[in-house]
């Protein structure tokens, strides 16, 4: 039961003030994923979310999202795609930009990995402000695939990710195991 890992998964997120700038606090899953049992529950949760929402692929949003995404996506037996920053990826990509709190960024995934037959669920490690998931959604979209969700590790309220992500989710459920 999703409920009972939280206190797990909490205890293993170190908060780390000032970084990358005054004012941020900064939540560091390494601890989280040096610990096997935390982990694996973290991989069972997410796996248990892609497969309860009927997604056939896993979208991983660079670089912690990898990191999450690629083990659960083999849990839930569906394939794994990487969103990555503008410039990495070697094939016919779609890029997409976004605003960020000063200037923006632009994200690519490979065209031919999604398709139309395709549900997907994104998974990343923090929801901040929304702007990289919602970039993501965007992606997801022109690829001709359907969004099943966007499941994150942590939600941090306060930033109003879930307000922004709204209309981009188009009634798809964006799934928080914890929220701050
Ligand atoms: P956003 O687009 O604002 O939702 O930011 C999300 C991206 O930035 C995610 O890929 C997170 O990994 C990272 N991020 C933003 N804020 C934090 C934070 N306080 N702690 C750790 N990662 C963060």
């Amino acid at each position: 039961e999703l409920t009972d890992i939280t206190a797990l998964l909490l205890s293993r997120i170190r908060d780390v003030e000032d970084y990358p700038e005054p004012g941020v606090v900064f939540k560091d899953i390494t601890p989280l994923l040096a610990d096997p049992a935390a982990f694996t529950a973290l991989t069972d949760a997410l796996a248990e979310l892609t497969v309860r929402h009927g997604a056939t692929k896993i979208v991983g949003l660079e670089a912690r999202g990898f990191i999450l995404g690629a083990p659960a996506a083999l849990r839930a037996g569906v394939g794994f795609v990487p969103v990555r920053k503008a410039g990495k990826l070697p094939g016919a990509t779609l890029r997409q930009a976004y605003d960020l709190e000063y200037g923006s960024a632009e994200i690519e995934v490979h065209a031919e990995d999604l398709s139309a037959g395709d549900r997907v669920m994104v998974i990343d490690d923090v929801l901040a402000t929304g702007g990289t998931a919602e970039a993501s959604l965007a992606l997801v979209r022109r690829a001709g695939a359907e969004v099943a969700g966007v499941a994150v590790l942590m939600e941090l309220g306060f930033l109003g990710g879930r307000a922004r992500l709204e209309p981009a989710l188009d009634g798809a459920p964006l799934e928080a195991l914890l929220q701050v």
